[in-house]
């Protein structure tokens, strides 16, 4: 640790250092100016942090510090890059409970599903890829041509507060793997767990450089990263209008983009599924992470004669479902991420009821014994159309919209029936009717009967949700660009 550095004290005591600088070239730098940005507990409401607001003079540091590692960098094998990739890994697993518990509070995951989603999740994303390069086609021979994936350069990674571990690792971890060096931004809700993940990355030695921060705003620093000269390509996960205005500002200098954005994702229960265990399931999913997760099932499709049956056993399942105190391990859902999140949800809640759906349980009101923190009801809807906004927005909350169908046909037609195409579940006793209906919902993954979110395979979307694919060997074939040799 830097001795100068100042020490931050969260809420509960645990220390956060750092959090006042920068990680430019390995060090971590005062910023340019003393702008700064309140980190907000979720649970208590209170300002446990400030972090610096950087700017794109930062920003211009950071994408020296970056260029100016890049030939050593490149210059290491796949394999010694991938190793450093494993060391952080196992860095993070070493601090999964102060990952969970730092999480509960920036973002309000409860730490049990915390310990999976924010803490073991991310630690895969960089321990994976010691296996994945050896799947690599690293050198092909076409015709008369040597065929090389060579590193693109310097990356510039904007991420959301979601998963905000995981969100970075996906890029960063396949980034440097592949020999470009990074300059990220993190997003400005939770950027402690971004620190702390660079606090990883110092202590297992990556050469300086290689990976650096510069927190700020989207307008201000993730504008800088989009539009720099000096980066090469820019990696983007968030909503679709800060996706499509970073598109933008990247195409003046033609760089690529990949953009991981929102979705609207269907569930689709065919007649001959065992409703109990898909609703379950279904609602379960719908509300992983306070159902502030963009691959979320939130529209759950299903035959109009079953509807009394859906309710019922979706309307059971949610009064199981724990909401409150994330700190506490038996929480199922927390607050959302902040105030603004909170108001956005009550708004979509308050408009599905406008709009005439059914509300099957929970509402806009606040939690009893919840009012302090940003908590909000976790909710069904049902007889849900799909012209109604809680059909075609994406909320990003505990929200659950039950849509009736009345053919497989019309099942399929509405689950595509939707700007985004991020994800999808298909329920059916017969796997292979299932897989054929998951074949035609036009998004980037579709789950039969509840399957596990698998790592390793390919994770993107098609429409609004955007292009590019994250996680396994095509994560990191999206940081590389191909050479031709003719010989
Ligand atoms: P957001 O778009 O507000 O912010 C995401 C990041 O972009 C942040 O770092 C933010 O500072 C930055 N940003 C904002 N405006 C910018 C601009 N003009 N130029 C450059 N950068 C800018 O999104 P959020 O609220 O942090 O995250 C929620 C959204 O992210 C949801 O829509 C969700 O679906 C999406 N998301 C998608 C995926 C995926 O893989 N498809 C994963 C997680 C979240």
């Amino acid at each position: 640790m830097n001795p100068s550095t100042a020490p931050a004290e969260t809420e509960t005591g645990t220390e956060a250092p750092h959090t006042s600088r920068l990680f430019i070239g390995g060090e971590w730098r005062e910023p340019s100016s003393t702008d700064t940005i309140e980190v907000i507990n979720s649970v208590t409401e209170e300002v446990m942090a400030t972090v610096p607001a950087g700017s794109p003079v930062d920003v211009d540091f950071a994408v020296e510090a970056a260029r100016a590692a890049l030939p050593e960098w490149k210059a290491l094998s796949v394999q010694e890059r991938a190793g450093f990739c494993t060391l952080v890994g196992h860095g993070l697993q070493d601090r999964a409970e102060e990952i969970a518990g730092l999480v509960s509070q920036e973002l309000g995951t409860p730490v049990t599903e915390g310990m999976l989603i924010q803490a073991a999740l991310p630690a895969i994303d960089f321990t994976s890829m010691e296996f994945l390069i050896e799947e690599m086609p690293w050198e092909q021979t076409i015709g008369n041509s040597k065929v090389l994936r060579e590193p693109l350069g310097v990356v510039g990674a904007i991420t959301p507060w979601n998963y905000p571990i995981h969100q970075i690792a996906a890029k960063v971890a396949p980034a440097i793997t592949a020999g470009n060096t990074v300059v990220l931004k993190p997003s400005e809700t939770t950027p402690l767990a971004a620190y702390l993940l660079m606090e990883v990355i110092e202590s297992v030695g990556l050469p300086g450089g290689v990976v650096n921060m510069v927190p700020g705003t989207g307008p201000v620093v993730g504008e800088a990263i989009a539009s720099h000269p000096g980066i090469e390509m820019v990696s983007f996960t968030g909503s679709t209008r800060a996706g499509i205005r970073v598109s933008e500002l990247a195409a003046a200098s033609v760089k690529p983009v990949t953009v991981e954005l929102g979705g609207k994702s269907a569930n689709v229960i065919l007649d001959d599924a065992d409703y109990e265990a898909a609703v379950v399931n279904g609602v379960r999913k719908c509300f992983i992470n306070g159902g502030q997760t963009c691959s979320a099932l939130t529209r759950m499709l299903v035959p109009r004669e079953a509807l009394p049956v859906v309710e019922a056993v979706a309307a059971a399942a949610l009064a199981e479902i724990k909401t409150g105190d994330p700190a506490d391990p038996e929480t199922q859902i927390g607050p959302m991420s902040s105030a603004v999140q909170r108001d956005r949800v009550r708004g979509y809640i308050e408009k599905g009821i406008e709009e005439g759906a059914k509300l099957v349980a929970g509402g806009p009101e606040t939690p009893e014994g919840l009012e302090t923190g940003f908590f909000v009801q976790p909710t069904v809807f049902s007889e849900v159309t799909p012209e109604m906004t809680i059909a075609r927005e994406e909320i990003f909350g505990p929200v659950l919209s039950i849509l009736p169908y009345d053919s497989e046909e019309e099942a399929i037609a509405l689950a595509n029936d939707s700007d985004y195409g991020l994800a999808g579940g298909v329920w059916s006793s017969d796997q292979e009717r299932a897989v054929a209906v998951a074949g035609r919902i036009e998004t980037g993954q579709v789950e039969v009967n509840g399957a596990a979110f698998n790592p390793l395979a390919p994770f993107g979307g098609r429409k609004l949700s955007g292009h590019g694919r994250e996680l396994g060997p095509y994560g990191i074939d999206d940081f590389l660009t191909l050479k031709s040799i003719q010989l």
